[in-house]
């Protein structure tokens, strides 16, 4: 993932190890991970890039397990395909996760939305360019000046959640990062209900 000049680069320290995480959570995961890889929401490029990534979390510290970076071209993913974010720092865009794969390095835009909303327990962030195109600037969405995977992206998602009537609606358009879009909710099968249902 590159990083224009001038932005504070992600930085994961990594703790490759293997995790036992919990088998429901994993299941649950690979459930609706593998719908959104089937409807092209999580995937990859032509390019070789992918995009997509989603999570739960794993306690009231806001730990989460999320997927590994360089997973969207995987048909189905495995326990070690994912990654415990252990703790983070969004002013200095650190993470500190482990896992047989690094968190993605979308994880911080994750990471604030559970520090911010405590009953938030998933957050899916997908690639849709039709739905981004008919709900930016409609739905909740972060500034256009704000690039993905910056510590900038992470205070525009805390600003609009910091709105009820956007927590309520469960879902942000990233303006600054062309496709993106954030659903969260209590549960998985919420925040991807929320995607999957918007037309
Ligand atoms: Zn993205």
């Amino acid at each position: 993932m590159s990083q224009e000049e001038g932005y504070i680069k992600f930085n994961c320290h990594w703790n490759q190890q293997t995790v036992n995480f919990p088998p429901k959570a994993i299941e649950q995961l690979n459930h609706w991970r593998s719908k959104l890889y089937q409807q092209q929401l999580i995937g990859i490029y032509p390019d070789g890039i992918g995009f997509g990534n989603i999570s739960v979390r794993l306690n009231k510290d806001n730990q989460f397990i999320v997927t590994g970076s360089a997973t969207g071209q995987l048909v189905e993913t495995t326990m070690e395909h994912y990654a415990r974010v252990d703790s983070f720092r969004i002013d200095t865009n650190e993470v500190w996760c482990t896992g047989q794969v690094r968190a993605s390095s979308e994880s911080l835009s994750h990471a604030i939305v559970y520090q911010t909303l405590r009953e938030v327990n998933a957050v899916v962030h997908v690639h849709d360019i039709k739905r981004w195109e008919k709900w930016k600037n409609v739905l909740p969405t972060t500034a256009e000046t704000t690039a993905y995977g910056t510590p900038e992206m992470a205070m525009e998602i805390s600003r609009l959640l910091a709105v009820p009537e956007n927590r309520e609606k469960g879902i942000l358009i990233m303006g600054g990062h062309r496709e993106g879009m954030l659903a969260f909710g209590k549960s998985l099968e919420e925040a991807c209900g929320i995607l999957l249902t918007l037309e």
